[in-house]
This record gives C-alpha cells, structure tokens and sequence, in this order.
C-alpha cells in the first residue's frame, strides 16, 4: 500500500503520486512577521517537517518551501507603532521565529525565501495577468478580475454570488466585488521601505500573490504538495490558485493539504480574529514563552499527538498529560541504559544511515522471539498510520505499544537483577529501534532526560555532591538530615531515586 493524502481540492483521500517519480515539491505558507509567533504557527511547520521526515524514509528526494512574508500592511502598522522600520521589525521577528523552529526539531526546510526579494517574479505574473485581461490596474492599483476565472472557489467550494454578498464594496474602481487585489498603490504618508517601483507606479504586492511568485519560483508553476491552516483556504490559497493557473494555464498544487487550528479554552485561533481578549490569550502563549517553559520535543510531541486535520485542544493540561506520556518513553531509555550499561541513543545512532533505509530491520539481531515479532507489529502499525495521511496520532499510539512491549520484556527477563548478555543486547537494540522509529516523525532526536539547558552540566555535577553528600550522611546514620536533603529536593521538583546500583535525580 502507498501513501494516501486527504486533497481539500478533490475533498477525499487520494492515492500519492508525485508528478515527477521520486521527487516531491512541497510549499506551506509561513508567517507573516509583524508580531511573536505563537503556538498556531507551530503547528504547519511541526507537521510539515515530521512529514518530510517521512517521504525521505520513503524513498522520495523533498524539496519543501516555507515562506517569509515581509511585506505586508500587519507589518507597516506595527513598525509605524513601535517607532522602528518595516525590515528591522521583519528581521528582529524572523530571528525569533527561527530560533523556535529550529528548537521544536524544524530542521527540514529547503528554502526559507522572503516576499521582499521577490518583487520582480511578482510583477513578472502581474504583467502576465494584465496581458490576458485577467488583471487590471485601477488607480495604481492592479485587481484580479475574479469573472474572467471559470473555476475561481473550486477549493473552497464558493461561487461567485456567495462571493459577491460577503465583500465588502470599498473599492468603486473594481469590475466586481469579488475581485482583489494584487498590487497596492503607495500611500503618501507610508515608509520610502515599502514602496516598490512597478509599471503602475510606486506599491507594495497583495499577500495572496507573494506565495504564488515564490512558489512557483522555487517549485515550477506546477507542484505536488501546498499546505497551510484551514483558515487560509479561503480567501488565501483560493486566490492564489486563481492567479498562478490564470497565468500558467497549468495545475499550481495538485495535493492541497490543511490542518485544523488551535483552539484556546474551544475558541479557535485565527489569522482573522482580533478579538481584544484573543490577542491577549494569545501574546502569553508566544512561542518564546511557550518554549522557555517547555521543551521543545514536548511541544512536537504535543502536536504530533493529533492527526493534522482535527484541531489541536490547548491547555496546560494537554501539555501536561503529553509530558507524562513522553516520560514513559523517557523513563524506558533510561532503565535499557541502566540494565544494559549502554545508551540507547547512541546505539540508535551506530550504523543508521540518514534516511533510515534498515529500519525494518533494525531488530534482525534479536533472538527473542516476542520482541522480534513486538518489533514489526510496531514497525507495521507506524507505516501504516503515517501511510494513512500522515497519521502521527496513530504513529505514536504504535510507538506507545512498542515501549510497553520492551518494558515486559526486560521484567521477564529479570534484568534489573542481572539476566543474560544476549537479553541485554536484545532490549537494548529494541530501545534503540523504537528511537529510530520516533525520529521519522522528529522526535527523539537527541537525549532529553538529563538535559540541563545552557548550565553545562553545572546542576548534574551539583546534584552528584548532594548525592554523595546524602551518602556519607546515611552511612553516618545521620537520617534525619539525608531525608531533609531529599524533601527540600522533592519541594523544588528534583525527585531522587536509590537504586540498587546508586541514586539517580530527575527533574520533573
Ligand atoms: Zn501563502
């Protein structure tokens, strides 16, 4: 069975047949940088890269496209208000927005082009459209005459008429109501930055038209893959349909996948919704904040943990019960190394090539025949979700079954007491392929347990004195005091386990 992705076009789940064999050209529309990202703007790129991940351990070479939309009225507002320019604001957001990319494991993008460095492809399509009589200048500005295409709404499932009574009629210059705007006169009072020349005089592009130029500049004027939230179906991705095949006469996207929004306390987030006590829901869930409060594979996992077409339920307590979820993950890889001497991230690591090509048979070398056959039941229920439209809710319900699995292996075998070296290197290597198999959607890339931040491994040192500290005290019989040390650490969160083989901390 081959992938199958859920088309908004054809509104059903399509086989994947990329146009050109092996190859898939992916564009996903990236953020407009005006204000802090925050958690919506996670949820494409997230989505996104753990899908690429995917295609490549497939077989196909990815080319994925996420924009940067620096020119844009949001952006000229909010420079204006903070007293600064349109590209240091652009600049400045774009920084911090990248940052939280590349901590939530966002590592796949090809390109990351910018609206600004793109007046001239943009201009070139204007011109194309204006040749065909598609497109009119009116007052310096240039409209898209939405009449002039027959199957302008075919991804929103709009007509014309519906069109017609939602628009506003600001604008007498426009043939129709519908029509929109794919040049923007300049205004006098606006910044020199953002008026760019053009046939029609000094402007600035509309926003729908950016994506086109850009994606049709790195992808072709036919590609397979565009996403986005399912709040820009309509008017964003429609409009850009109307503008590229009006003027390529070709299919721009043949998939057109969306993901649900994020919904805060049931309300929706949406590029629409300006709500005062929205924005304000939103401003504390910048990403920023987001991410100095959480890991960034948390976030993922929480993400991931949905299938990319329902909406995702924000609250502190998703994020929470998500965490508990990877703790049980965490907890397995931190008993294999401790039972097997051996780290299973390192393990995972040795001889696995990027894309995992063996993957299948990352537990050839078991000999327990429970694990081996937990092994490809796992292996066959991730390929098939991750198949079934990118299912990473039931990917990860297979990475689930499979840690459970290791878990009873290593009980019955008793190695927490010791047990056989073969038994060993038998729960060890299937540690080590449920981390191979977590990281085709971008998690467990690297160990997290004892990760200390930027502190150099300062709090682990601390904490091996207070250990040993806490040792001498027991010898000494000094109880009292060793159970103080381990109260005080319990209030601030550190837990400290005594072992058989020693005493070990965790954060919470
Ligand atoms: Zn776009």
């Amino acid at each position: 069975m081959g992938i199958t992705i859920y088309n908004t076009l054809t509104r059903k789940k399509e086989p994947f047949e990329p146009i050109v064999p092996g190859k898939v050209g992916i564009y996903l529309c990236g953020p407009t940088v005006y204000k802090p990202s925050h958690i919506g703007h996670a949820v494409g790129p997230v989505i996104f890269d753990a899908i690429k991940r995917y295609l490549v351990f497939r077989g196909f070479a990815v080319n994925w496209v996420v924009n940067i939309t620096d020119v844009d009225d949001k952006l000229i507002i909010e420079a204006a208000e903070q007293n600064t320019t349109m590209s240091e604001l652009a600049e400045r957001i774009t920084a911090d927005y990248l940052k939280a990319m590349d901590t939530l494991y966002v590592h796949g993008v090809d390109l990351r082009p910018k609206a600004s460095e793109h007046i001239g492809d943009i201009i070139d399509i204007i011109n194309k459209l204006i040749e065909k009589d598609i497109a009119y200048p009116s007052g310096g500005d240039v409209y898209f005459d939405v009449s002039k295409d027959a199957d302008y709404g075919k991804l929103s499932n709009r007509n014309l008429e519906d069109q017609a009574g939602q628009r506003d009629l600001q604008g007498a210059e426009k043939r129709n109501p519908g029509d929109f705007a794919l040049w923007k006169n300049a205004k006098e009072e606006e910044p020199e930055e953002v008026k760019f020349d053009s046939p029609w005089g000094k402007g600035r592009p509309g926003w729908h038209i950016e994506c086109s130029a850009m994606a049709s500049r790195y992808l072709g004027d036919t590609f397979d893959i565009h996403g986005g939230g399912m709040d820009l179906i309509f008017p964003h991705h429609e409009n850009e349909i109307a503008q590229s095949e009006s003027a390529s006469d070709k299919t721009f996207s043949k998939y057109w996948m969306h993901h649900g929004l994020t919904r805060v306390n049931t309300k929706k987030i949406s590029k629409s919704d300006a709500s005062p006590e929205m924005q304000a829901a939103l401003s504390k869930m910048t990403l920023h904040n987001l991410l100095a409060e959480y890991p960034g594979e948390l976030i993922r996992f929480f993400i991931l943990s949905t299938q990319y077409r329902r909406p995702i339920e924000y609250s502190t307590q998703e994020i929470e019960s998500k965490r508990k979820g990877l703790e049980t993950f965490y907890r397995l890889f931190e008993r294999a190394e401790r039972v097997c001497a051996c780290s299973p991230y390192e393990t995972a690591d040795t001889g696995t090539t990027s894309p995992d090509k063996n993957l299948a048979d990352a537990c050839a070398g078991v000999t327990d025949s429970s694990l081996t056959e937990s092994w490809s039941v796992a292996f066959e229920a991730f390929t098939k979700a991750m198949d079934d439209d990118f299912n990473t809710a039931g990917a990860i319900a297979a990475m689930f079954d499979l840690a459970g699995r290791v878990n009873v292996f290593i009980e019955k075998s008793g190695l927490e007491k010791g047990g056989s070296d073969q038994d060993k290197k038998d729960a060890i290597t299937a540690t080590a392929a449920l981390i191979r198999l977590a990281r085709l959607i971008g998690v467990f890339i690297e160990p997290q347990v004892k990760k200390s931040g930027s502190d150099d491994g300062l709090t682990d040192k601390a904490m091996q004195v207070l250990i040993e500290v806490r040792k001498h005290l027991k010898k000494n019989k000094d109880f009292a005091t060793a159970d103080l040390i381990r109260d005080r650490l319990t209030e601030s969160g550190i837990t400290l386990e005594d072992r058989p083989d020693g005493t070990v901390w965790r954060a919470e």
